[in-house]
């Protein structure tokens, strides 16, 4: 066992503050990972703060990892030290099931096992990458491309890859009116990939505030949603939105903004159910979808799909002394675009 610090939430809804944890000895597959930076995604503070239910304390929260391989065990094939690498929302799964024989680990039948909150094969809690060190089965790591700066690709582990995943699998392309709702870390990343992919993409968010930004990310058009004429003058408009907001909405008014066959995928997590008039999906064929992170190679596929375009997520670089008012600021949708912690500063 090695201790190494780490930001941690003590107990549910208690400030994050430093601390140390035990990471486990490198095993025959494992590496060990100095991590440089980690994001702050919007999950992380739904699970400090235990609103999508109960929650292991203490919790060192940290889904979104980058950093150096600095140890590999013996049976390692597929990195050396030096390698720059990534860990995103899970650090293994079954590896046997119909969902992991097809790349979507996420989806694992026995659970995948999540990078923190979550209890390991080994019986023990996984603590996240809020930490100067991790240690992780080769599989489930992948390789940070050298056109990426570590800091701006740590959010790309989870932001990148919950976005790029559904716009891919629903077509997102040349020809095809995409909308992203919420400019937040996933929203800033779904606009620049969906843009990136060749869609014609526009930005719903709650006002007109960060409309200079989102056109620069590479949205064509941007409306408030706090603006009851949006959803007149758009009716009917999108193949397809992607909701990232991490808060109930409408989705009754989101879904009438789709075409004929079109799909609202949703991938917030937000703490409340929603209510839904059923009507608002059958005139119009319509499909209401969800979608969850990603596979491990198609993180990989993302993550060189995104060097290949120079994409990497807008970032204010904060020190681990600034977590918790980080926090306050993404509650209050005040992030551009994402909260990335120097864990040096640790
Ligand atoms: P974030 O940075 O806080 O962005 C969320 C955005 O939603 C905000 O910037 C805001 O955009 C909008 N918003 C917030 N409250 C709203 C409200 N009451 N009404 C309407 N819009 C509102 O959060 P994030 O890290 O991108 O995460 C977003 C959500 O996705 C969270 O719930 C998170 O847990 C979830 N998530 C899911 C997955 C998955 O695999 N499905 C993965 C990662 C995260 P505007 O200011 O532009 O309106
Ligand atoms: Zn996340
Ligand atoms: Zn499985």
């Amino acid at each position: 066992m090695t201790t190494v610090a780490a930001y941690a939430a003590p107990a549910a809804k208690a400030p994050l503050e430093r601390t140390t944890i035990e990471r486990r000895e490198v095993g025959e597959f494992d590496v060990l990972i100095d991590i440089k930076f980690a994001g702050i995604c919007h999950s992380d503070i739904h699970q400090a703060r235990e609103g999508w239910g109960e929650a292991i304390f203490p919790m060192v929260p940290g889904h979104e990892i980058a950093g150096v391989v600095s140890e590999v065990g013996p049976g390692v094939t597929r990195f050396a030290v030096g390698d720059r690498v990534g860990v995103g929302c899970m650090v293994d799964s079954c590896r046997e099931c119909e969902n992991c024989l097809k790349g979507l680990e996420q989806f694992c039948l026995k659970g995948m096992v999540g990078t923190y909150n979550a209890v390991g094969k080994d019986g023990k809690p996984t603590y996240g990458g809020y930490s100067e060190k991790i240690v992780v089965d080769e599989n489930y790591v992948v390789r940070i491309p050298d056109g990426l700066s570590l800091d701006v690709a740590a959010p790309l582990l989870c932001a990148g890859i919950t976005t790029y995943s559904p716009l891919k699998h629903w077509n997102a392309g040349p020809g095809k009116k995409v909308a992203v709702v919420g400019l937040g870390g996933l929203g800033h990343m779904a606009v620049k990939i969906a843009h990136a992919m060749g869609a014609e993409v526009t930005v719903l968010s709650q006002s007109l505030r960060k409309k200079d930004d989102g056109l620069k990310l590479g949205a064509d058009h941007y409306y408030a949603t706090g603006d009851p004429k949006t959803f007149e003058q758009l009716a009917g408009t999108f193949d397809l939105i992607v909701s990232t907001v991490s808060a109930p909405m409408d989705f009754g008014a989101l879904l009438s903004l789709l075409k004929v066959d079109g799909a609202l995928v949703n991938v917030g997590a937000p703490e409340e159910p929603i209510a839904l008039n059923l009507f608002s999906v059958i005139g119009g064929r319509k499909t209401l979808a969800g979608s969850m992170i990603g596979g491990i190679a198609e993180t990989q596929e993302m993550l060189d799909f995104c060097a290949a375009h120079g994409l990497g997520a807008e970032i204010e670089l904060i020190g681990a002394g600034e977590i918790n008012e980080a926090y306050e600021r993404v509650l209050a949708s005040d992030v551009r675009y994402r909260f990335v912690i120097d864990t040096t500063t640790i």
